[in-house]
């Protein structure tokens, strides 16, 4: 059975319209979108249609995500020793990590995607690594981990775009996984095994989408990525495949030295890059990898930040946007969890640099906030392979409704509303959230929400003490 809803003020993929009833099919697919004045008069919309409450607009969907480092965030920002970077966050990450249980994983992620759906994400794709037991033992269900934030999505209301991780290898040449990284690796026929069981469990639900994530190149050889992506096309020719590709320049210059090629060099050499492609942090490139990257229509997944709090780099976004590189966004390690964050911090780290305001629109979309939020929503709904990102017809319910009570949002309309929800305001202006037609979010709470804080907490003490 459908469901009529009715909203005042809507941003669909015809630009913003007013006094428009939405129809939702019981699968939580927009079915029609029709101008209600041109029907009945407002004022006679009856109990049978539900009426939205403030500003509708697209959802847009996470597109990195590891979950488990969301218990970890806050828990490195003092100076530990000298030069600390990337690589002194990721070792203290490893230790973090030794200690979790599945159990504990399924609380963090429930936890984790409750913040999302508050922070405007109505979907996510989770770069899955952490795989196996403790001492590197597989579980008795391989996938005993993906089973965890994959029901913990379920339980939550968010969909999911599930990608284990391929992760064989410490660095180029083969290098040794360490001992610390025991938890992340597999052989060819386990990772393969382990595709084909999260088809097998979940190829019918439409909940999830099930895709695959070569870690790094430093990680898996080319060898590797082909024969994980020819099992993924037995499934589905379709499925999206991420990887990290330049977050560090330590890890360019490694590339370089083993293969005689920069990142994205090489993987534009041996791999047809498509749309189902998502680099990962694309933070080191050049001009000419930057123009590549936007003429194979791939998504930049670009994760500000944790890109920021790492210290990574900045990636080149205006020349890049010019180039109409596709682009989406991702809270990665959550240092953060917040939509709007990640798009203030990709104009303000661009005017930092070329220190010049509104620099990633042009004179066709004037409006910093339209462009970006559009970009992620289209970048985010292609990187995730679901039918998001759009109020169109055809296209899954997934929207936010902002908070007209929220001062900074006062006297402004349509793309005014866009830039003051991602510059100017102090307070969350998200209240409702809807994914595949589903109510997640009432006035900004979840149904969930006292429940997975008091297993949050429990979980975090467990790990501290
Ligand atoms: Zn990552």
């Amino acid at each position: 059975m459908s469901t009529l809803y009715f909203a005042e003020t809507a941003l669909t993929d015809d630009g913003w319209v007013t006094d428009v009833l939405i129809s939702v099919s019981s699968k939580g697919i927009i079915e029609s979108l029709i101008p209600i004045n041109k029907i009945i008069p407002t004022s006679k919309i009856n109990g049978e249609v539900v009426r939205l409450e403030g500003t509708l607009l697209p959802g847009i969907a996470n597109l990195h995500s590891h979950a488990f480092q969301r218990a970890f965030a806050g828990f490195s920002e003092s100076a530990g020793q000298a030069n600390d970077s990337f690589w002194s966050w990721r070792k203290i990450m490893y230790q973090f990590v030794e200690k979790l249980t599945p159990e504990q994983v399924y609380v963090i992620a429930r936890q984790l995607y409750i913040e999302m759906l508050k922070g405007g994400y109505t979907s996510v794709a989770e770069f899955h690594y952490l795989h196996h037991s403790a001492s590197g033992k597989h579980y008795d269900d391989p996938a005993e981990m993906s089973h965890q934030v994959i029901n913990a999505a379920f339980d939550v209301g968010i969909d999911i775009t599930h990608l284990p991780v391929y992760y064989r290898h410490a660095g180029f040449n083969h290098k040794p996984a360490s001992d610390a990284q025991k938890r992340f690796t597999h052989t060819a026929d386990d990772y393969y095994q382990l595709i084909h069981k999260l088809f097998k469990y979940y190829k019918q639900d439409q909940r999830i989408q099930i895709g695959i994530a070569p870690h790094s190149l430093r990680a898996v050889s080319s060898k590797d990525i082909c024969g994980a992506i020819e099992t993924l096309d037995n499934y589905n020719t379709k499925a999206p495949i991420h990887i990290h590709i330049a977050e560090q320049l330590a890890e360019v210059d490694d590339c370089i030295a083993h293969t005689g090629q920069r990142p994205v060099q090489h993987l534009y050499d041996n791999f047809d890059v498509n749309k189902r492609w998502c680099l990962i942090h694309a933070t080191h490139i050049n001009e000419q990898e930057t123009w590549e990257i936007a003429q194979s229509g791939a998504v930049a997944g670009l994760c500000l930040t944790t890109e920021a709090n790492l210290g990574d780099g900045i990636f080149p976004a205006s020349f890049y946007l010019q180039e109409k590189g596709k682009f989406g966004i991702g809270s990665d390690s959550h240092i953060t969890v917040s939509a709007l964050e990640e798009l203030r911090l990709l104009e303000y780290g661009q005017r930092l640099v070329h220190q010049q305001r509104a620099i990633l629109c042009d004179e066709a979309v004037p409006s910093v906030g339209r462009t970006l939020y559009q970009g992620a929503l289209e970048g985010g709904a292609q990187a995730v392979g679901r039918k998001t990102g759009k109020i169109a017809v055809g296209y899954l319910a997934d929207w936010i409704i902002l908070d007209g009570n929220n001062p900074s949002l006062f006297s402004k309309s349509k793309d005014q509303l866009i830039d003051s929800m991602i510059f100017a305001c102090n307070a969350n202006p998200i209240k409702d959230v809807f994914v595949s037609g589903k109510q997640v979010i009432t006035s900004g709470n979840h149904a969930l929400e006292n429940e997975s804080l008091l297993a949050f907490r429990k979980v975090l003490k467990e790990i501290v003490d």
